[in-house]
């Protein structure tokens, strides 16, 4: 059964009782974030900005097959593949991105790109500030996704290891670039033209 209301005075009103919420938020353990200068940690898993990963002697994972564009339900990727060639090699195998573009105002990064992606060429780090008021800037290119280059590594394109093929690569055996290793002439990779790009 329903309560019944409580008779009040009729002309009365506690002039504290106003302020108890404002009361009760003074002593409670503040929540302000001093963001940007303290950035909160990420969870491990978090799923921030993608990357383009290489292997250890900086040929890239990435073969150009798009299963990643196919997979997401944004649209937000655009893949372009091309053939390596001994003088310009980007990748151990036949092919590699030559055009790599992400969207991010598009992406609503649920990771279903990176479980596509058959060679872990594709995953995602946990850097999450990705606002931007251009809608053109928030198009990332192959360029700005790609690994950074570490120890023992040199910047595609350039030669297989001698004597590895591209499963030796995925079963681990080389581990860093060989010596005397050079960067070749980058002639193909750039940008994709203008009018076929991803949608802002
Ligand atoms: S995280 Fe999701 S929405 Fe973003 S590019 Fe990958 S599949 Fe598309
Ligand atoms: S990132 Fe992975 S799935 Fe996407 S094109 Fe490259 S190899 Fe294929």
């Amino acid at each position: 059964m329903a309560d019944e209301p409580k008779e009040t005075k009729p002309g009365f009103q506690n002039p504290v009782a106003g302020f108890s919420v404002t009361f009760k938020a003074m002593f409670k353990k503040r929540l302000t974030e001093q963001y940007p200068e303290q950035q909160k940690t990420t969870a491990p898993r978090f799923h921030g900005r993608h990357q383009l990963n290489r292997h250890p002697d900086g040929l890239e994972k990435c073969v150009g097959c798009e299963l990643c564009a196919w997979a997401c339900p944004a649209d937000a990727i655009y893949v372009e593949g091309a053939d390596n060639t001994d003088e310009e090699r980007y990748s151990p195998g036949e092919r590699y991105g030559r055009v790599y573009q992400i969207n991010y105002a598009r992406c609503i990064l649920c990771g279903l790109c990176i479980e596509a992606c058959p060679t872990r060429a594709l995953t995602m780090t946990n850097e999450f500030e990705l606002a931007d008021s251009s809608r053109a800037n928030l198009i990332y290119t192959k360029e700005q996704l790609l690994a950074g280059l570490e120890e023992g590594m040199v910047d595609s394109p350039h030669a297989i290891y001698p004597g590895m093929d591209e499963q030796d690569y995925y079963r681990g055996l080389v581990t860093e670039a060989a010596p005397g290793t050079e960067r070749q002439a980058a002639g193909s990779k750039g940008e994709k033209p203008e009018e076929e790009g991803a949608d802002a």
